[in-house]
């Protein structure tokens, strides 16, 4: 949720603080498949997803802040952190009202298996050997 600009406030009203109910973090790009195994991990929590932006790598948590209001208000305007005092602004249009477009979106472990196997150009043998291990353990669920 940005500066209180009155165009602004009037956009914000409209989007339903989008800004405050996630957060992104810049990721290494993945080099070999323990980086790939790490991805895979990320998303197999759910809501979150990767992207690829301008060739940078970003993690993306679906989280509500803890002081969004439901009125959509910010219950902690007068001591919010920079990331929220510096995002968005009417001469720098935020993400609602951009027309934002990532060079490649990955929404599940699937996919960036996908993709570490076309990165990686691994055969099917050594992604079955990377992915799928035979130990049966108390937590398994016997698939
Ligand atoms: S996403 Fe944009 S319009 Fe919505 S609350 Fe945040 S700054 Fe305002
Ligand atoms: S502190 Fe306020 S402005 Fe920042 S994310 Fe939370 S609710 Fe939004």
């Amino acid at each position: 949720m940005a500066e209180s600009g009155h165009d602004l406030a009037d956009a914000c009203r409209k989007c339903g603080s989008y800004c405050c109910t996630y957060y992104a973090l810049p990721l290494d790009e993945p080099e070999d498949k323990n980086d790939y195994d790490d991805l895979r991990w990320f998303l197999m929590h759910e809501g979150n997803y990767i992207y690829i932006e301008d060739g940078d790598w970003y993690l993306n948590v679906m989280a509500r802040c803890g002081y969004l209001l439901p009125s959509g208000r910010c219950a902690a305007y007068r001591m919010r952190p920079r990331i929220c005092r510096e995002h968005g602004g009417v001469e720098d249009p935020c993400e609602y009202y951009s027309e934002y477009t990532f060079e490649k979106t990955f929404l599940s472990p699937e996919e960036i298996e996908k993709h570490a196997v076309a990165m990686l150009g691994l055969d099917r043998d050594e992604v079955e050997g990377w992915f799928i291990h035979e130990d049966e353990g108390f937590w398994s669920d016997g698939q």
